[in-house]
This record gives C-alpha cells, sequence and structure tokens, in this order.
C-alpha cells in the first residue's frame, strides 16, 4: 500500500495525516499507528528489517510488483501450507520488493504468490499477518487519498473507518490480534482486501475519485 501527498491547498490538510508525523521535542512520542492486543506474533524485527532491507539483499531478492490487470491480484489467494523455513524466506522476499517500491505494506498476490499472507508496516510495524480477517471496524470514517503499489502513477480518494481491528496467525501459527488507528486500520483492511482480490479502486464511488500522480507531486512514502 501507498499513500499520495497532492499539492496545493488539499496538501495541507493531508500533511497533517501523512505517514511522517511531526517531531516535537515536547512530550511523549506519538502513540503507533499499530498495537498489538493479544499475542506476541513473530514479526519483522530490527534484525529482520536491517538484513532485508539491505542493498545488496533488495538487489537480489525483490521482484516486480504485480500491476491491476494481472489475474492474481483479482481472485482470491489460498491458504499457505509450507514449511517455516520456506515462509520466511517468502516473507523476506515481499518485504525486499516492498521496501524497493517504497511501500508500507504488501501482500503476496503483489509479487505474483496467490497465498494469503501479508506484511503491514505502519510506523514500522513489522506485523506479517497469515490469513487475516477484519473483525471489527470503527463507525467514525475518514476521507482520505490511499494509493496501491499495484495501481501505479494514481491515488484515490475514499472514505475508510478511522480504526480496524485485525486477527491472524503468525508464520509459527500462533493466533495474534492487531488494532489500528488512521493510517494504521487503513494499511490492515487494505492488504487484507489484496488476499481477498480486491483493490482500494473496486470501492472508489466513480472513475473521478481515482486522479492520477503529476510528475512534479511529492510522493509520500507511505502505504
Ligand atoms: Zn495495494
Amino acid at each position: 500500500m501507498r499513500r499520495w501527498q497532492p499539492h496545493g491547498t488539499l496538501s495541507l490538510i493531508m500533511a497533517q495525516e501523512g505517514t511522517q508525523r511531526p517531531t516535537s521535542t515536547e512530550g511523549p512520542p506519538p502513540a503507533p499507528r499499530i498495537r498489538i492486543t493479544k499475542g506476541k506474533p513473530w514479526r519483522i524485527d530490527a534484525a529482520r528489517r536491517e538484513r532485508w532491507s539491505a542493498e545488496d539483499f533488495v538487489r537480489e531478492h525483490a521482484l516486480e510488483i504485480r500491476q491491476v490487470g494481472d489475474p492474481v491480484l483479482h481472485r482470491p489467494a489460498n491458504r499457505p501450507k509450507m514449511a517455516k523455513a520456506d515462509l520466511e524466506a517468502l516473507i523476506a522476499r515481499m518485504f525486499a520488493s516492498m521496501v524497493q517500491a517504497n511501500g508500507i505494506g504488501i501482500a503476496a498476490p503483489q509479487i505474483g504468490v496467490p497465498l494469503k499472507i501479508a506484511i503491514i508496516d505502519v510506523d514500522e510495524a513489522g506485523i506479517v499477518a497469515i490469513e487475516p480477517t477484519i473483525d471489527e471496524i470503527s463507525e467514525e470514517v475518514e476521507e482520505t487519498s490511499e494509493g496501491c503499489l499495484s495501481v501505479r502513477g494514481f491515488y484515490g480518494m475514499l472514505e475508510r473507518p478511522l480504526g480496524a481491528r485485525l486477527s491472524a496467525t503468525d508464520v509459527n501459527g500462533k493466533r495474534f490480534v492487531i488494532e489500528g488507528d488512521e493510517l494504521g486500520a487503513q494499511c490492515m483492511i487494505h492488504e487484507t482486501d489484496h488476499l481477498g482480490g480486491t483493490l482500494y479502486i473496486d470501492h472508489l464511488r466513480s472513475r473521478e475519485d481515482l486522479h492520477p500522480v503529476h510528475p512534479d507531486e511529492t510522493e509520500e512514502v507511505g502505504a
């Protein structure tokens, strides 16, 4: 997933809800927008992050991101049944591909693998969700921008819930639950949608809510 920040008046509004939060010297740091509320899932910790985002590793392991129209993006993925070592190798590839594409989340079908595995990395959460489901969403919604690594060159405007709860299993088959706010919730929903064969553009009210990203626009590394 990726978020775009358009220029102009809109960007003033959008900047406040972007992926990069303003740093303040006063008070405690802002709470992460994704929290583990049940379980202790295996995740992309600092050591894995360092290894899998190293330049050489990315060059060797990153794959091209499949683009809208590719059948693998438009049908539900399957339950993964693989040895843990193979699963970890696949997750490393997904992560490297996400890093190369400046994403903050990625789903296995986006690198051509039709399995229900997603990485959710808002605020470097490093969550790896296998067979995730969105169990609850907030009634409160926000009108927001959304982009996708698989819909290159565009962003859309749509309503998304401000909060969401997701449950999944980790690479060891252990259940866990996470909760997310704002971009965190948006990313959880976006990636879970991918595993069901749905893209954000399928949620747009009209074609007019889809906008090209102009070359002079600032790309906000996000979703
Ligand atoms: Zn996407």
